[in-house]
């Protein structure tokens, strides 16, 4: 059972309820001139998979390593399970680290890599042995336990670095690019196994990435970083459909991007002014009237029709297809509007190629449009 089982699965909606596992509070770190992590706040609850997602040099492996000890903090605090780390050297932080590289020794088979850091901490034999034994069958390695490292897969060595951390029983294991020394394929179907772990022993977890779609797939909650700051924390769900920022939609998918001006702004609907369109949003946030926002619409949630059939409903423009990608699962349309820009829409390949889906090709003149609650609100 995991802790998130235990009480609400949405801890950090709930300010009186459990009390947050980490707590960083205006978190900053400055090597010289270079901020790499410039005034963070965030709570991560007991069970969460939490990811630090951004791009390289964003400032994620700095803050991981702040939480685990292994860098000092210019400005802040972190309090763990209620105490300050400030004073609290790595070593004696409920914390363990899995790094990238997995740094395994090629000389022990995978059973005395496991024990060694419990014997390390003179845990008694018997004791070692138990805790062995049941994170082997966690991991689901029971059967490669007298190999050597050298003598496993990519996707094996990583759940013998897994439980190697996970057998010292961490309240908070942090994780550096975890899956980055995978290929691609073997990286989709490690997520899972990661996330189930995690789930199974429900140790909370931050994960460093650079992946968008392995924080989507992993978290229970994510920071988007950029340039040492978070841009937006949320679920992978808020974040991808609720973004806040041009820099968020973008970052996480893509997105089709209007500069417009608020024209109405009701309990139930916002009203936006662009070039391409009037765009109607049947979501209400709290926009300011007249002023200057983005609409974002992401290529999949804008429908494609050709120009003859008759277009029903808000939320529409005409253009040309300038250019079609065949990508096999799908197609991305890129379709020029009225005004100049160009727009991307992606319809899936329900049928084969010789009868396209929608029968639309180059050069033909096309209606888009798209669901009144498709539309996202970008306020920078
Ligand atoms: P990420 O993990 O997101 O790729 P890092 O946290 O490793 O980014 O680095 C953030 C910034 O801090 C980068 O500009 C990097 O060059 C700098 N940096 C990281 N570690 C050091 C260090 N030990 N000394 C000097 N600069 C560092
Ligand atoms: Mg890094």
């Amino acid at each position: 059972m995991t802790a998130l089982d235990t009480a609400s699965d949405t801890p950090w909606l709930d300010p009186d309820g459990q009390t947050p596992l980490v707590q960083i509070k205006g978190v900053t770190k400055k090597y010289g001139d270079v901020t790499a992590v410039d005034n963070v706040d965030l709570d991560i609850y007991p069970g969460e998979l939490f990811c630090l997602l951004g791009g390289s040099g964003c400032g994620k492996s700095t803050l991981l390593r702040m939480l685990a000890g292994f860098e000092t903090v210019n400005g802040g605090s972190i309090t763990i399970d209620g105490v300050d780390m400030s004073e609290v050297p790595a070593y004696d932080r409920p914390t363990n680290m899995m790094f990238q590289s997995y740094a395994l020794f090629p000389h022990m088979s995978v059973e005395k890599n496991i024990a060694f850091g419990l014997q390390q901490d003179r845990i008694p034999k018997s004791e070692i042995k138990d805790r062995v034994h049941d994170i082997l069958a966690l991991v689901e390695l029971q059967d490669f336990k007298k190999r050597k490292p050298q003598q496993l897969s990519g996707g094996q060595r990583q759940r013998v670095a897994l439980a190697r951390a996970l057998v010292k029983e961490p309240k908070l294991l942090l994780l550096d690019e975890p899956l980055a020394a995978l290929d691609k394929k073997l990286r989709k179907q490690t997520q899972f196994e990661l996330a189930n772990i995690q789930e199974k022993v429900g140790v909370t977890f931050v994960v460093v990435t650079h992946d968008q779609e392995e924080a989507m797939s992993l978290a229970t909650r994510m920071a988007v970083m950029d340039a040492g700051r978070f841009k937006q924390i949320g679920t992978p769900t808020e974040i991808y459909e609720f973004p806040e920022s041009r820099f968020v939609a973008d970052f996480i998918g893509s997105a089709n991007i209007f500069e417009g001006r608020v024209t109405e702004d009701v309990a139930d609907h916002v009203r936006v002014k662009t070039e391409v369109c009037d765009v109607f949003i049947d979501h209400g946030e709290s926009v300011k009237m007249g002023s200057k926002i983005w609409v974002g619409i992401r290529p999949e949630k804008i429908r494609l029709t050709k120009a003859d059939k008759p277009a029903v409903g808000e939320n529409q423009a005409s253009g040309i297809v300038e250019d079609v990608g065949y990508l096999g699962e799908s197609s991305i349309y890129k379709v020029k509007l009225s005004n100049g820009q160009i727009i991307d829409v992606t319809a899936p390949n329900q049928l084969r190629p010789m009868s396209r889906q929608h029968g639309i090709t180059w050069d033909d003149h096309v209606n888009i449009s798209w669901e009144p609650s498709s539309a996202m609100l970008l306020n920078s």
